[in-house]
């Protein structure tokens, strides 16, 4: 244990840029190079920190569960992400989640019985894998003494920041979000857990850029995926999936992307595992995009963009971005969680790509929502963007890039009631409902649809009706 240390000594701030590399300490909020606008990288001196031998000694922690940093699944792996002395920790047990074998939806995506695996996120706290990267980056707010924090939000980060600010009352939380683009169950939290709630004419990137200027000159931290500590919480997904994995890697990790701070995360996660001789095998990473919201696919694959041991062409991004723009395209998916254009981690995740050999794909508003339907006729459910994940399993193995019997883990990473709207539409017997939330999106069919059955108010009709549907 790190405790006799005052870790943050070992702990700084990086900037990603090869030409840069400029180092900044642990106790600044950055979320770009103030030298040069790049990302920035929480990085640790390793060899002055005490680490574990092997990843097995990490289930000592499971011995400790009444001290709070230990029950967390996030802080049990504290010495993989020790930037902050441990009584700064805000932690509210997240990170308590799931990974489980699905067959039932491993036969929807085409693998052999047994190999596909879904990690639910959702049973965090505030309902997302969002929680895994806040407590890190609300500690590291409290660490530095903020006193407001905040975020631009599809509604799952907006949630959990409102969550840890209103649990703690360490800060006052204000979020940013676009018109009528948040899920009900997400908007839902945020008023009730009484963050500031600023509702802006604009899309997700446009809340996202007005934060960024907002909070810059108001002084607020800034917790949005730019953020790197939320980077460093979001590592201990991986760390966890590979704990339920009993320290097997799994061929292939599948992740829906957005503003790419998950997939970030993992390729951080597995370089450093891989660096520190923890692990001797790097998983694949497949990054999934809806086509509404596509970039990264546009980018990787079409245009054929990559990390470059970090001298990116930016001028295929600012194209692209210029095209966007001239041709008025706004994102658009049923998966909100998803729905951005331009990934404000874009470059970390072309190195995560890099270090696990990574794909990327898009799948249609129709694939997510017939996955979601399947993952939710499987077991405990997710929301559309997680669903993204498994849409993308089964196309990449139809395209015979992921083989039958490799074993794959897919990132469910909300719970099912953040976007009821969605799962009732889809659905519903009520035509009208469907084409309003779903056939505007180019859904055609609910391919796996469970509909009520309707019956009069007669005990024997009903019964009738059970004998002729059971
Ligand atoms: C935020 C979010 C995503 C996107 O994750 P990124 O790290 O931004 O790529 C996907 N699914 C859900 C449910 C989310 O809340
Ligand atoms: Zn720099």
């Amino acid at each position: 244990m790190a405790s006799a240390v005052s870790t943050p000594d070992f702990a700084f701030q990086q900037c990603i840029a090869p030409t840069c590399q400029a180092t900044y300490s642990i106790d600044q909020a950055l979320t770009s190079c103030p030298q040069c606008g790049a990302l920035i990288d929480i990085r640790y001196e390793w060899d002055k920190l005490p680490l574990p031998k092997t990843l097995d000694d990490f289930k000592k922690q499971w011995q400790n569960r009444y001290s709070p940093t230990a029950f967390s699944g996030i802080w049990r792996f504290y010495d993989l992400l020790p930037f902050l002395p441990k009584d700064k920790i805000v932690t509210i047990g997240e990170g308590q989640t799931l990974l489980q074998k699905a067959d039932f939806v491993a036969e929807f995506v085409g693998l052999t019985e047994g190999e596909l695996y879904l990690q639910y996120e959702g049973m965090n706290p505030s309902g997302s894998f969002k929680d895994n990267g806040m407590s890190a980056a609300f500690s590291h707010a409290h660490m530095v003494g903020a006193t407001h924090a905040a975020c631009a939000s599809t509604g799952n980060t907006s949630a959990s920041l409102a969550m840890y600010s209103s649990v703690s009352n360490l800060m006052r939380a204000i979020i940013f979000i676009g018109s009528g683009k948040i899920a009900y169950g997400k908007l839902a939290q945020a008023l009730e857990l009484g963050a500031l709630t600023v509702q802006l004419a604009g899309d997700f990137d446009d809340a996202m850029a007005r934060v960024q200027e907002v909070s810059k000159s108001m002084g607020i931290y800034l917790v949005n995926s730019v953020n790197p500590f939320r980077l460093e919480g979001q590592k201990t997904i991986m760390f966890r999936v590979l704990e339920a994995l009993q320290w097997q890697i799994p061929d292939w990790i599948i992740v829906p992307g957005g503003n790419l701070g998950n997939s970030s995360a993992f390729g951080k996660a597995f370089i450093e595992l891989h660096e520190l001789g923890l692990i001797d095998k790097i998983p694949r990473l497949a990054v999934i995009n809806a086509v509404g919201a596509n970039t990264l696919y546009e980018l990787y694959e079409k245009r054929g963009l990559r990390w470059n041991k970090g001298n990116i062409n930016t001028k295929v991004i600012d194209q692209y971005y210029q095209e966007l723009d001239a041709k008025g395209k706004k994102a658009s998916t049923i998966a909100s969680a998803i729905e951005i254009n331009r990934p404000v981690n874009l470059h970390k995740c072309l190195r995560a790509l890099n270090t696990c050999n990574g794909v990327v794909r898009e799948v249609s508003d129709q694939e997510i929502v017939d996955a979601k339907a399947k993952v939710g006729s499987g077991g405990l459910g997710c929301e559309p963007a997680s669903a993204a994940s498994v849409a993308g399993a089964r196309l990449l193995r139809e395209q015979g890039v992921i083989e039958p019997h490799e074993k794959i883990v897919c990132i469910l990473t909300g719970h099912q009631l953040k976007d009821p709207t969605a799962t009732v539409a889809y659905h519903t017997t009520d035509q009208e409902n469907f084409d309003s939330v779903l056939g505007s999106r180019g859904v055609q069919r609910a391919s796996f649809a469970n509909r009520a059955i309707s019956v009069p108010n007669d005990s024997e009709a009903i019964q009738k009706a059970i004998q002729l549907y059971s």
